[in-house]
């Protein structure tokens, strides 16, 4: 019924020459991959040059932020409808490096995410506790509060055009991914807590992507899960080769 999205989060990684031949070794090794959606989210200088390469390819483009205005006064941000225009399909908001780096909150997550809706794009709303904030026994609760404040103000009814990804903070480019079991049982009650805002069919058709140390030896087990609809891969993504495999586990 979902159908799965493996996504790479390029980071600040990779010029435009990079980017270019990455985005054609991705674009090759998924070239006869069916059934799984793949995208990738280059640096925005890179957005125009890997969108010309993708053309006439399956994967899709996506950006790694989006200002919560439409334009005015906000040097070096880039709003939503430029990127619509390059094509981009998909736009992550609400990573944790931009919460923590950028004092990015769950009112400005619902804002961008809002926008990028606006500009006909599907945003990829991240999720996730700290270490901190699991050892505390406290995860469902901090995963839950992003849910409903970062998704919830958009109402019920956009559910059905955007993406979930939960990434607890731990497992980013740690090396250390969530167990399967530690993934589904977030991934469920992420589910939960959009069923309670959109309601059953709705949450039943949202796709919630893992995020953190995906790897091509560990993507199996985490997205066989029932929950887990696909990954957000950052480090991995950037080897068109793991990348590739990593989709390829989502079948
Ligand atoms: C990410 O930053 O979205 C991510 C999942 O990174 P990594 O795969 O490197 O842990």
């Amino acid at each position: 019924m979902r159908t799965p999205l493996v996504a790479g989060n390029w980071k600040m990684h990779k010029t435009v020459t990079e980017a270019v031949a990455l985005a054609e070794a991705v674009a090759a090794g998924v070239r006869d991959l069916a059934g799984v959606e793949v995208a990738v989210a280059p640096p925005f200088t890179a957005l125009a040059p890997v969108a010309r390469v993708l053309t006439n390819t399956p994967v899709r483009l996506g950006a790694q932020n989006v200002h919560w205005e439409l334009e005015g006064a906000y040097t070096g941000e880039v709003a939503a409808p430029m990127l619509a225009e390059l094509g981009v399909h998909y736009v992550i908001v609400g990573h944790s490096e931009r919460r923590r780096d950028f004092g990015e909150t769950d009112d400005l997550v619902a804002r961008k995410a809002g926008r990028v809706l606006g500009a006909g794009m599907t945003p990829i709303v991240c999720v996730g506790e700290t270490l901190e904030q699991r050892d505390a026994g406290r995860a469902f609760e901090v995963v839950e509060t992003q849910i409903r404040a970062g998704i919830g103000p958009l109402g019920p009814d956009t559910l059905e055009r955007l993406v979930v990804a939960y990434e607890p903070v731990w497992a980013i480019g740690t090396g250390r991914s969530a167990t399967a079991e530690q993934a589904q049982e977030m991934h469920a009650h992420i589910r939960a807590t959009l069923e309670a805002i959109g309601g059953g069919d709705a949450a039943r058709g949202v796709r919630i992507l893992y995020g953190g140390s995906v790897k091509p030896d560990n993507a199996a087990e985490l997205l066989g899960q029932p929950d887990v609809d696909g990954a957000l891969v950052g480090g991995a993504s950037l080897q068109a080769e793991a990348f590739a495999s990593i989709a390829r586990s989502a079948l």
